[in-house]
């Protein structure tokens, strides 16, 4: 039995599993490339906020530590829709008051932390960079960002959730014949802006609701804070007539938010100074096989599967490998060779559905949660999913409040739906019946 595992990056999923790993006798150590985030003041422009949803908390179900989250996660129950011309609507996610969480990323990073260090068996250690992994005598090699010393460290396993950009997957890459890999940049970019608490230090949008401003071929978001402030982020093409390109100057800024958020704008005192200091990041898709290496070495997280964050997934995602790892240790008696096989055959079918939906979540939520039709159809399927909850569970529902259905069946199943919902929307006036016996009766005869 692998005893010692070595973990790469102390990021959300590196922290989780080594909860996961300790909880089973494993000495784990983690070695994190950067200081320790709970020791130093955050930069601004750099707290992105995370949706955590059933898929994220059953992971932290697992290891006993889904209360300690809760208490740094708010509920939203819904899309706050804030239309160019002031008007508002509310989508409601789900039934029976299904939430999705907001959670800071730095807060619950920190927090996994602390819950891995109570821990007896892991150790982490900062400023500590990986620069080489070595499958064929075990070996990960660290730079020490302070004194440059190197140091290298053996152990039965090591695991790379380095994130999108992994060093661990990069050396993988470097000393394997025939590894795939795929990386893909969409269009826009995104940067971080604030709103902040009102003067008693009240939430000033609804705090319980994720806010989305569609605007097409852009979009803001904002998720609540729990000190009252919203992180908003702005999700905009790099080039092209509306884009970061184009918004150079202070004057520039001043228009383009007023034209297209105006009712944001006054909510956001420091939104000129933000954005001209805050980064623009660029958001990537990473595909990449195989995950395991000499049955020694794997990827989890982001650095086996980065995805756009549209769909809200990419740390659920994540902390779905660490259940999924989990059940294959029971399942296989810590036959590690055999573990990790069927860890890579069974999660990547899943990842690359998640990547490819949530790319296709880009274009719903900043082209089509405006458009009628769409929010027609939408209607539609929940009022059918009521009557018929055994038949049709909407896509957004399987992938959110599911994890009992794989993401790659969600996505098949969301495809075979549209389908269906593409003949309904052909109706005449649907308008006018889409709550009618006729149309239920046409969906179940197209199911
Ligand atoms: C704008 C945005 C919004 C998002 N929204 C959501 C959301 O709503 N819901 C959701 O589920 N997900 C969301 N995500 C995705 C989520 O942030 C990631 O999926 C998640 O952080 C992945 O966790 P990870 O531990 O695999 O990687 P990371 O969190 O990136 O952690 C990797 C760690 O490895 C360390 N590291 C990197 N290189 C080295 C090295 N060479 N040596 C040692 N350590 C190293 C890093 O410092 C870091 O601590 C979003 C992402 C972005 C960019």
């Amino acid at each position: 039995m692998s005893k010692k595992v070595n973990i790469v990056g102390a990021g959300l999923v590196g922290s989780l599993l080594s909860i996961y790993l300790a909880k089973r006798g494993y000495k784990v150590n983690i070695f994190e490339r950067r200081a320790d985030m709970r020791k130093i003041t955050m930069s601004a422009g750099k707290s992105i906020n995370l949706a955590l949803s059933d898929r994220g908390w059953r992971g932290l179900e697992g290891v006993g530590i889904a209360d300690e989250i809760r208490k740094i996660a708010i509920p939203m129950y819904g899309r706050h829709i804030h239309n160019r011309d002031g008007s508002t609507a509310f989508q409601p996610y789900g039934k029976n008051n299904q939430a999705i969480y907001s959670v800071s990323r730095a807060e619950i990073n920190m927090r996994l932390m602390d819950l891995a260090e109570q821990q007896q068996n892991v150790k982490i250690y900062f400023d500590e960079r990986c620069t080489d992994v070595n499958k064929q005598t075990n070996t990960s090699t660290f730079e020490n960002n302070n004194t440059k010393k190197i140091t290298t460290d053996q152990s039965d396993l090591v695991f790379g959730a380095d994130g999108a950009f992994a060093a661990s997957r990069l050396n993988m890459q470097l000393s394997s014949d025939r590894f795939e890999y795929k990386q893909h940049y969409i269009s826009a970019g995104y940067k971080e802006l604030i709103i902040p608490p009102g003067p008693g230090g009240e939430f000033l949008l609804e705090k319980n609701a994720l806010h989305i401003w569609p605007r097409g071929s852009f979009m803001m978001i904002a998720l609540p804070n729990m000190d009252g402030n919203f992180t908003c982020t702005l999700f905009l093409p790099f080039e092209g007539e509306k884009s970061f390109a184009n918004l150079k100057t202070k004057e520039q800024l001043k228009t383009f938010f007023e034209a297209e958020f105006p009712d944001a704008v006054p909510l956001m005192p420091t939104l000129l100074d933000d954005f001209m200091n805050n980064p623009t990041s660029s958001l990537v898709t990473v595909k990449c096989f195989p995950w395991v290496f000499d049955d020694k070495v794997a990827l989890i997280g982001d650095a086996a599967h980065a995805i756009v964050p549209f769909f809200g997934q990419g740390m659920n995602c994540g902390f779905e490998d660490c259940v999924v790892l989990n059940e294959l240790i029971d399942k296989h008696k810590e036959n590690w060779p055999e573990i990790l096989r069927a860890y890579e055959i069974s999660r990547k079918p899943d990842s690359d559905a998640i990547a490819d939906l949530a790319i296709a979540n880009f274009v719903e939520m900043r082209d089509k949660t405006g458009d009628p039709k769409f929010l027609l159809q939408k209607k539609i399927e929940a009022r059918f999913n009521e009557k018929h909850p055994d038949k049709w569970i909407p896509l957004y529902s399987m992938v959110t409040y599911s994890p009992q259905i794989r993401y790659s069946t969600a996505l098949n199943e969301g495809i075979r739906q549209q389908a269906i919902m593409d003949k309904i929307m052909a109706m005449p006036d649907i308008e006018t019946k889409w709550d009618s016996e006729e149309v239920e009766k046409e969906i179940l005869k197209n199911i």
